[in-house]
């Protein structure tokens, strides 16, 4: 017999693919109930935006087109959207695909990349999948004003002549905690200029803070600096798999030869250009997302739960113990919630703002679970 996995290359061998939050469908097949809430995958409970499902629908009438393989319309708008030319916009299946394209362009055997403990689970994922090596740099402590958040003097510490993509998640999944513009700034001018700056902002449109920085403004000093945005999350279309980012136009240019020719699909690309004019539903998402936080803040405290204070849409709260047990009872409850062992929080689970009657369902299942 074949030893096939032996035949792999070395990245791939060991790596362990991502667990995605487990679908409604699969919870009510497996326990035989109805009525299942997913707060697992920080998706908008809102839904998406009524106008670019409208544009959706439309675009499925030409579906025997291929789709403009260079998206045109829709980095013009993006391009409007950041003050930038189009030529500086990649548009990726999801931005995990641009992360994943930023890997190919830029790591190899060799060559390491730099991101902070409990980041999105994603950048070790697509490091190692090239054979690279992932530096995980200790994040900040428990019981710091951000909790588990990144340490940007560790991460600094950690880039060597061999790093050539440092991953900045802000805000990050799944601790919520987020960068101000001056530890940002100062953090990407002491980069060396050789080492790419990534900037994942797929959670930016909820953040509030009014130090928080829009760093597509710093392209023009930082030709190494990218910047991430995602459509699955404010813009509520993360069925559709739409991401880009934001770049010199020389790298926008590398990325571009790796991308396949007709990565975003022309349903996507119909969507996201309507999604980016619905200025309400924005707006409305995050009045939802504020009230959310405050009301799953609120009941965690009232429960004595502990919690890391999140600028995103979701929480990541601390039960205390090994989180298996709580987890499997809040799905006999019929609710999601996320477990993140993996990301370095053995005693936490993640919940994402739901509605304001999804959230009261999560406390009260809670509750449930507590008393048995
Ligand atoms: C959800 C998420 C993304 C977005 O992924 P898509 O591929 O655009 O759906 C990117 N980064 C972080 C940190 C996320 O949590």
């Amino acid at each position: 017999m074949v030893d096939f996995t032996a035949l792999a290359v070395p990245g791939v061998q060991a790596l362990r693919p991502y667990q995605p939050g487990k679908p409604v469908e699969a919870l009510e097949r497996e326990l035989g109930i109805r009525e299942a809430v997913k707060l697992a995958s920080n998706e908008n409970a809102l839904g998406p935006s009524p106008r670019a499902v409208e544009a959706a629908s439309q675009a499925l009438r030409a579906l025997h087109i291929y789709p403009d393989g260079n998206g045109f319309a829709l980095k013009e708008a993006l391009a409007e959207r950041h003050g930038v030319a189009p030529e500086q916009i990649t548009l990726g299946n999801g931005s995990n695909e641009v992360l994943e394209l930023i890997a190919r362009s830029w790591l190899a055997p060799g060559r390491n990349a730099v991101y902070s403990q409990h980041a999105f689970a994603v950048y070790p994922l697509v490091v190692q999948a090239v054979s690279a090596e992932g530096r995980a740099a200790p994040a900040r402590a428990a019981d710091s004003e951000q909790p588990y958040g990144h340490d940007l003097g560790a991460m600094a510490a950690m880039v060597d002549a061999g790093t050539r993509v440092v991953f900045v998640a802000n805000p990050n999944n799944p601790t919520g905690t987020w960068l101000d513009g001056e530890a940002l700034e100062r953090f990407i001018a002491q980069v060396p200029a050789e080492t790419l700056v990534v900037v994942d902002e797929a959670y930016a449109e909820y953040v509030e803070q009014p130090d928080y920085p829009d760093p597509t403004q710093w392209l023009g000093r930082f030709p190494n600096l990218l910047v991430t945005r995602s459509f699955s999350k404010i813009h509520g279309l993360a069925g559709l798999r739409l991401g880009y980012s934001v770049s010199s136009a020389a790298v926008a240019d590398l990325v571009n030869r790796v991308r396949q020719p007709f990565n975003v699909n022309a349903v996507a690309q119909a969507a996201g250009l309507a999604a980016i004019g619905d200025t309400a539903h924005v707006a409305q998402s995050v009045r939802m997302n504020r009230e959310g936080l405050r009301q799953l803040g609120a009941g965690l405290q009232q429960r004595g739960i502990g919690f890391i204070p999140s600028v995103g849409n979701f929480i990541t709260f601390d039960v205390g113990e090994e989180p298996g047990a709580v987890y499997e009872r809040l799905l006999r409850e019929g609710v999601i919630v996320r477990p993140v062992a993996n990301y370095g929080l053995p005693t936490h689970l993640r919940v994402t703002v739901g509605t304001a009657a999804e959230n009261e369902r999560f406390l009260r299942a809670l509750d449930a679970v507590r008393q048995t």
